[in-house]
Parts: C-alpha cells; sequence; structure tokens
C-alpha cells in the first residue's frame, strides 16, 4: 500500500489513494501502547464517515481507545488532543477539493508529529507490523461534546475582548461550508459583534471552492461592501486558515494580512521571535525588523513553522497562506483565532483598510501549475533555473533563488498535484521578466 506524507499529513483522492483500508491501517499504527487514547475528528465532507469509522475500529482492535470528538475544525482537534489524548487525528483534506480527504496526526502536544514519526508510521504501515489485542482487550469508543467550547474559552482568553464588547463590530463571515461554521459565528456573537455569515452551514456540500483567494471570494467581497461590514473573514474548510477582508471588501493581501499581525504581535511583545517560511514576502521581513523583531524562516507547512516556533521560543509563526499559529494557545495553526486577533485590531486601531496602507508592500505573484509528475518535474525546473537565473540558489525546499531586491522560488506544492512559483520584486518591471521566465520554464519542463 502507498503511503505518503506531504507537508500537512496524508492527503488524496477518497478510495483511490484515501481508502477505509488505509484508515484501518493508521488506526492500527497510531497505537503505539495498549490503553493509548486517540482523539479522532473529521471535517464536513461525506466521505469523512467512512473514514472515521474504519481508523476508529484500526484503534480498538490494537487495544487503543478512541475519543470520537466528530466534525470541528482542525485547531479544535489539536487543542483536544493537547488536553486528553496521546494522540490526535483530523480527517481531512483542508483547502483540497471535494473528492479529496487525508489524515493530519498530532502529538500529547497538540503538535502535528514529526517527520521521523510519520516515517515510523509509514514503516508499520507499510509492513502492517501492529500491535494486536486479545479479544477482551478491544478498546472503547467514547464520545466528547465539549471541545468546541473549550476552543471558545482558550481562545477568546488569549484576545482583549472589552474594546469588542464596546465597539460590536459588524463582521461578515464565509465558512464555506467547512468546519468554521461550528465555531466562528458564535464565538464572535459571544464577543459582541453583530455577525452575518454566508456558507456557514456544515453540510459538506461546497458552495465555493475551500481555498479562500481573490479569485474564490470574489462573490464574498461583494457582500461584504454591500453589508456594510467592518470586516471580512473567510475560513478554508478545516478552519486553520484565515483570509480577512477590509471594509470595503477588499482582501487585505497574504503578505500584508501576515505582515499587519506581526506588526500588532511585536508592538505587545518587542524584540520577539517570528517565524515564517521560504514564501514569505519581503514586506514581512522589513515590518518585523522594523519594529526591532527578529524573522526566522523554515520550510513551507505549519509542522516546520511549529517546529521552529518550539525550538526557538518564538512567540508567533505565520505563513503567507493564512495559517498562523499562536503557541500560547497550541503549535497548530488556528484560523479562528487569528480572525479573533483581526477583530480585536479594528476594534483597536481602526478600519483595516488604513493598517493595510501603513504596510509598505512589493509587487508579488503566485501561481500555481497543475502537474501530475511534481516531484520528477521538479528536477528538471531546478536544472532549468540554475542556468537561466543568477542570483543566490537555496534548495532547502524547491528551488529559491535571491536577487538583489527581489526573489524567485518554485517548488513542488505538499498537497496538491501542483508546482508553486513565487516571485516577488521591488521593481515591477524586472518582477514581471522574472515571472515570464520562470513561468515558462515551468511550462517546458511539465509539457
Ligand atoms: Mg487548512
Amino acid at each position: 500500500m502507498d503511503v505518503a506524507f506531504g507537508t500537512s499529513g496524508i492527503r488524496g483522492v477518497v478510495n483511490e489513494a484515501i481508502t477505509a483500508e488505509l484508515a484501518l491501517k493508521i488506526g492500527r499504527a497510531i497505537v503505539k501502547k495498549k490503553g493509548s487514547k486517540i482523539l479522532v475528528a473529521r471535517d464536513t465532507r461525506e466521505s469523512g464517515v467512512m473514514l472515521e469509522k474504519a481508523l476508529a475500529s484500526g484503534v480498538i482492535s490494537s487495544g487503543g481507545s478512541v475519543i470520537r470528538a466528530g466534525i470541528m475544525p482542525t485547531p479544535t482537534t489539536a487543542i483536544a488532543t493537547k488536553e486528553r489524548a496521546n494522540n490526535g487525528v483530523m480527517i481531512t483534506a483542508s483547502h483540497n477539493p471535494p473528492e479529496y480527504n487525508g489524515f493530519k496526526f498530532f502529538d500529547e502536544n497538540g503538535k502535528e508529529i514529526s517527520s521521523e514519526e510519520e516515517k515510523e508510521m509509514e514503516r508499520k504501515i507499510k509492513s502492517e507490523k501492529f500491535i494486536s489485542s486479545n479479544w477482551d482487550e478491544i478498546g472503547e469508543i467514547y464520545k466528547i461534546k465539549d471541545a468546541i467550547e473549550r476552543h471558545m474559552e482558550i481562545a477568546t482568553g488569549l484576545v482583549d475582548c472589552r474594546p469588542i464588547a464596546r465597539k460590536k463590530p459588524k463582521v461578515i463571515v464565509d465558512c464555506g461550508n467547512g468546519t468554521a461554521s461550528l465555531i466562528a459565528p458564535y464565538v464572535m456573537r459571544d464577543l459582541g459583534c453583530k455577525i452575518v455569515g454566508v456558507n456557514c452551514e456544515p453540510t459538506g456540500i461546497f458552495s465555493r471552492s475551500l481555498e479562500p483567494n481573490a479569485e474564490t471570494l470574489s462573490d464574498f467581497s461583494s457582500l461584504v461592501k454591500a453589508m456594510n461590514g467592518d470586516i471580512g473573514i473567510a475560513y478554508d474548510g478545516d478552519g486553520d486558515r484565515a483570509i480577512i477582508l477590509d471594509e470595503n471588501g477588499e482582501l487585505l493581501g497574504l503578505d500584508q494580512q501576515l505582515s499587519l499581525m506581526c506588526k500588532s504581535i511585536l508592538e505587545e511583545k518587542r524584540k520577539a521571535t517570528i517565524v515564517s517560511t521560504i514564501e514569505a514576502s519581503l514586506a514581512v521581513r522589513e515590518t518585523i525588523e522594523k519594529k526591532g523583531g527578529k524573522l526566522l524562516i523554515t520550510r513551507v507547512g505549519s509542522r516546520n513553522v511549529a517546529e521552529v516556533i518550539k525550538y526557538k521560543n518564538a512567540v508567533f509563526g505565520g505563513e503567507p497562506c493564512g495559517e498562523y499559529i499562536f503557541p500560547e494557545e497550541v503549535l497548530a495553526a488556528d484560523g479562528i483565532l487569528a480572525s479573533l486577533k483581526f477583530i480585536e485590531l479594528f476594534c483597536k486601531k481602526g478600519k483595516l483598510s488604513r493598517l493595510k496602507k501603513e504596510i509598505k508592500s512589493y509587487p508579488i505573484e503566485r501561481a500555481k501549475f497543475k502537474c501530475a509528475n511534481k516531484y520528477e518535474s521538479m528536477e528538471k525546473i531546478k536544472e532549468a533555473i540554475k542556468i537561466s537565473f543568477k542570483g543566490e540558489i537555496n534548495e532547502e525546499d524547491g528551488i529559491r533563488v535571491d536577487f538583489d531586491d527581489g526573489w524567485l522560488l518554485v517548488r513542488a506544492s505538499g498537497t496538491e498535484p501542483a508546482i508553486r512559483l513565487t516571485a516577488e520584486h521591488k521593481n515591477r518591471v524586472k518582477l514581471k521578466a522574472i515571472y515570464d521566465k520562470a513561468a515558462k520554464i515551468i511550462e517546458e519542463c511539465i509539457a
């Protein structure tokens, strides 16, 4: 059985790569000793039911117990695992299309398991060396119902609620029919926000693409403006990612949004260390350094960000895609807490359109190229990039070339069959030249 971990656990098309048999084996592999408590939760995808049941069956057959949490966001799973289990499994494919599903694994601290632990699990699944229990030692399945309330309690404890209660902002929320539907509108209402919710039915029938971006949120953007919202918030399928829109319905933009969060954090925690990835914009670095903070860069993926936060004692970690980790809560990205922090920011400092203008930004281009054999193609692309561009080369995660005043990154997506291209330059004309040249190389190499 082929099991491949990407940047974010295992992901694939249901009943092709992601089957009930695989779920069963994962359930068996995750039990390290009899009596282990495994928290199992899922997103709103309909295929989650099949995978949840197969996985639970695997856990109990190996003598572990299942804490069945039902449908909830990924950060809620991380928190609940930290509070009451030995391991957690989130059945989700995050922002991928509906035919996908997958598994994300958490350790007892609510942090995604390390790549060594993933390899160990892969080995166990392939060799089928599982713990087996006697007929009278089969584990139990317990249901819990308060994990979402607990998440709400912890998250609201980490924001300054008073300015929100005073200002009562009008928040337009788009949960994309994903798991955020079960928590975001409620926690905001409890804080005093006036809520207009769309796609807040956790049906697993998705009204829009689960990847929140300018294109997929164009209707939402008009709605935020038409409803006179103070702020618009859209989530991905599993609620670890939040995209913020200003009162004009305009997206803050991935880099400005992240920069704004970094700035706001460093205003409270001066000279602190912040973690981001190799995809982060020059704007993020400049914002952090201007505030006296220190930026550490790691490979793409919230697990990598979480690890650097842990070992370098950083106060915050954020990826440009909108996944932000607040370690005082849990070492996993939480779109819910991130959105509350932006609501707090609006209530304290005013219109987000104005705050966004205070962030210096540079022309940046991001593109995704569909590609079935992404790793093979990457080898060709790397060679071609090295020949075609002059700059400082870094191959830690895909290929990155740094120029004076700009950079270029090409990497295989960790979550879908695609190659991602990011390019940024202080000069728009130079950016276009870099981008066009790189895009041509990619297209030729994947053809
Ligand atoms: Mg996600």
